[in-house]
């Protein structure tokens, strides 16, 4: 029986992985968390029965504590319990399906720990990738990426990730981008969209946060940045093609110009469960892909009318505590913009101004990207009224 602890185990990845669990044999649910959800939290310890639940917020897991009262299910609370949780000596996985910069300490942990880790956060990786990498390599810890087009790139390079001669055998990562609900707008168009727009996602069923990254296409940039760390591949050997079906997940194309594309309907049980079963594949009964329903297209992404990508590789060229500022100025940005508080092409201009303010710490400690975070976010709230 292979252990699993799932951090956000309320979100959208989370209940997909328990999908997935509750689907095979082999695996048993030992830890799960989440945040504000409890009357999820609450059904999930009823069906799973996890030795341990985290609840980051300390009145929710007071809360939570008497819902569950009568289970053998051992509560904890406090941001130290998600690292807790995550770096359990029993764990073989962690799922990490925590929003945002909230998730950077647990998947650490986990890493810290060894584990073998199937990542969805991508954030952390945005922000904290040389650190996250190089404990991962110290420890063994191994990072299976659950973001559906990093586990295509994985999956076109065989696992020789950290095989050495590759370096020259990759010519380039070719990451493909739906495009998201906005694909063709003009800027005039744009100014107008509302939360409501943004959340309809032609392709995929997603989390609030990441749903509107999509549709500025600074969901795109954080996933460049997260393969430029997790594939250890410098930002050149990165280009986006919009590809609006999402049935082609990436590709990867080497000297010889060979192209290696990954392929499968939008669904991320595929790449959640090619996470927990590495390197096996085991069987999927539904979600078939059948080539002959509809043509594959690519094209190249507007960069002009979707800044944020453009401003995702800038961030990452500079490095140090840049891309922190980028994702956390995003991450207060896209939270205000769902309040309906400011348009939707207000959320780029104040990750922009953010960056051009902000003073880049080169080899940032763990410390120094907290800080970063907490300034971007900041920057935001005091900047707000130059931006209306
Ligand atoms: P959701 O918003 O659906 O879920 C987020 C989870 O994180 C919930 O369990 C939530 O708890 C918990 N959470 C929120 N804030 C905090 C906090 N401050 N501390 C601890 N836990 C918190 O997000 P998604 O599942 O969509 O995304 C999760 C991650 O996976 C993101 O980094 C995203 O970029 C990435 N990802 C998601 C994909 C998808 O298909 N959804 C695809 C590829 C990557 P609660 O709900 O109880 O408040
Ligand atoms: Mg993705």
């Amino acid at each position: 029986m292979k252990k699993v602890v799932i951090l956000g185990s309320t979100g959208s990845i989370g209940t997909q992985s328990l999908e997935v669990i509750s689907e095979k044999s082999g695996f048993l649910v030992l830890a799960i968390s989440g945040n504000s959800n409890i009357e999820l939290l609450e059904k999930q310890v009823r069906e799973f029965n996890p030795k341990f639940v985290a609840v980051p917020n300390e009145e929710k897991a007071k809360e939570f504590k008497i819902k569950i009262k009568d289970t053998e299910t051992q509560v904890l609370s406090g941001k130290e319990s998600l690292e807790y949780i995550a770096s359990l000596p029993d764990a073989d996985i962690v799922i990490t399906g925590i929003v945002g910069i909230a998730g950077l300490l647990p998947t650490l942990a986990a890493v810290k720990a060894g584990k073998r880790i199937g990542l969805a956060n991508k954030e952390t990786l945005v922000t904290a990738g040389d650190i996250v990498m190089s404990t991962a390599q110290k420890t063994g810890a191994e990072i299976i990426p659950v973001d559906s087009e990093h586990s295509a790139i994985f999956q076109c390079m065989a696992a020789r990730v950290n095989d050495k001669d590759y370096d020259s055998e990759l010519k380039r990562i070719l990451l493909t981008a739906s495009g998201g609900p906005f694909f063709g707008k003009t800027k005039d168009e744009l100014r107008n969209m509302k939360a409501a727009d943004a959340l309809r996602h032609p392709n995929w069923s997603m989390g609030a946060k990441i749903t509107v990254d999509s549709a500025t296409l600074m969901n795109k940039g954080l996933e460049v940045l997260e393969a430029k760390h997790l594939f250890s591949v410098p930002l050149s050997k990165v280009d986006v093609l919009v590809h609006r079906q999402s049935i082609v997940h990436s590709m990867v194309e080497f000297a010889d110009n060979a192209v290696i594309a990954q392929m499968g309907v939008p669904d991320m049980k595929l790449p959640i469960q090619y996470a927990l079963t590495y390197p096996e594949r085991l069987s999927m009964c539904d979600n078939a892909l059948d080539l002959t329903k509809t043509p594959l297209t690519f094209e190249y992404a507007d960069t002009d009318t979707f800044r944020c990508l453009s401003l995702a590789y800038a961030a990452g060229e500079t490095g140090g505590t840049l891309p922190t500022v980028l994702n956390g100025a995003n991450e207060a940005a896209v939270a205000l913009f769902l309040e309906g508080k400011i348009g939707f092409l207000d959320i780029g201009n104040i990750v922009e101004m953010a960056m051009d303010d902000h003073k880049v710490i080169k080899n940032p400690q763990i410390q120094d990207i907290l800080s970063a975070d907490l300034w971007a976010r900041e920057y935001v709230m005091a900047n707000l009224h130059k931006i209306q």
